[in-house]
């Protein structure tokens, strides 16, 4: 499939009205996740909700150097000034980390902007984004709303991306294929050998996109990142957010990781406006080394009590690597949610074919206790 020609930002948005939806509505949402759960969570008033475990956060919350950093950042007086030294110095300081030139980091206003970005460029090109159902749609949307046609490929019996049928979709029309890995809303994530040869093959065809939000909550993060794979090709880009184990979803901040050649063409779709004080909480939180490791034991903890209660009520859940857990109630979606919600719950939106499903995300301990003693009464 062919690139459209470079546009320059002011070019591209007169010349797309499809393009100009996309950006209108990712303003309005921040990311898929939100435009996705608002459908659902319509009815409930902000702050009704004991626990609202439907939007895959991090409950924990940031790291503490990470609010003293923006605190000395505003007190330091660096409002009125443009972030300009902060933000080579956190390029700097990710492109160390993932071994590669700064040049190949693209920031983002969270890794939405980088999934809608590329989206829509890939969207333009008018062919096939290639992606497992159910998935993470943001890329994926906004591929559609400047073209692009999506093909959805079932999962396989374990609730992860099938690889093998994801490969055989590819031909002359793809534009794109999207591997969420971990997967949202299943959690799972696929096998590190299988994922690299799947990269290897099929970037050699087009162009390959793994969004890795979730990764560090995974085991065996170093043998599962595909980031070391971007240097030496043209075809791959892998999406990092800090909105998930850093804890700094409302901060928006997030990037990618891929060829310098790939990476200048989306800067000119989009310049990755962070703040300040974002970008100060940002370098805080990579270098508070011991922040990771102790949020992902937090949350796996956590996690287990709920893995056990499902176990004990014989409901079949996939796989977690994730803040989240994915399984099967064998009831409809809706009668779950409602039920939930009367106990002071709120659980994911549906993910369609999978309508006997649910999507839970883990939260603070109490909120986990409430949820557990929910499904108890709900699905017991
Ligand atoms: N990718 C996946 C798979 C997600 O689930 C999410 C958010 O839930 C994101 C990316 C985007 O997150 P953010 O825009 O906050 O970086």
């Amino acid at each position: 499939m062919t690139a459209p020609a470079t546009l320059s930002r002011r070019q591209w948005l007169l010349t797309s009205g499809a393009a100009l939806a996309g950006l209108a509505l990712s303003s309005r949402f921040l990311n898929e996740e939100m435009r996705a759960q608002a459908a659902t969570e319509r009815l409930v008033t902000p702050g009704t909700a004991r626990a609202r475990l439907s939007l895959n956060e991090n409950p924990f919350g940031p790291s503490p150097a990470a609010l003293e950093a923006m605190q000395r950042y505003l007190a330091a007086g660096k409002a009125s000034r443009y972030p300009f030294a902060e933000l080579n110095e956190l390029t700097n300081l990710l492109a160390n980390k993932e071994g590669v030139s700064p040049d190949q980091i693209v920031l983002g206003v969270g890794s939405g902007e980088i999934l809608d970005l590329a989206g829509l460029y890939f969207g333009l090109m008018k062919g096939e984004v290639i992606y497992a159902n159910p998935g993470y749609l943001q890329l994926i949307r906004s591929a559609e709303s400047a073209g692009g046609r999506a093909i959805g490929v079932p999962l396989n019996a374990r609730q992860e991306h099938d690889l093998d049928a994801m490969a055989a979709k590819v031909g002359p029309a793809t534009s794109v294929v999207y591997v969420a890995n971990p997967h949202n809303p299943t959690g799972t994530a696929v096998e590190p050998e299988a994922l690299k040869e799947f990269v290897r093959r099929v970037a050699e065809k087009t162009f390959v996109f793994v969004d890795e939000a979730y990764l560090d909550l995974a085991d065996n993060y170093a043998g599962r990142t595909v980031a070391g794979m971007v240097n030496g090709r043209r075809n791959l880009l892998v999406a990092r957010t800090f909105s998930k184990i850093y804890g700094l979803a409302g901060l928006r901040i997030g990037y990618g990781i891929t060829s310098a050649a790939f990476a200048a063409r989306l800067r000119t779709y989009g310049v990755g406006s962070l703040t300040g004080p974002g970008i100060a909480a940002a370098l805080a939180s990579l270098r508070d080394e011991g922040y990771v490791a102790s949020t992902r034991a937090k949350i796996l903890a956590e996690r287990a009590q709920l893995l056990t209660l499902l176990r004990e009520l014989g409901k079949r859940y996939a796989e977690p690597q994730t803040n989240f857990v994915f399984f099967q109630t064998g009831r409809p979606h809706r009668e779950v949610y409602d039920r939930m919600l009367a106990e002071g719950v709120v659980i994911a939106r549906p993910f369609p074919p999978m309508l006997d499903w649910v999507r839970l995300s883990i939260g603070l301990p109490e909120e986990n206790a409430l949820a557990r003693a929910a499904l108890r009464k709900v699905l017991g």
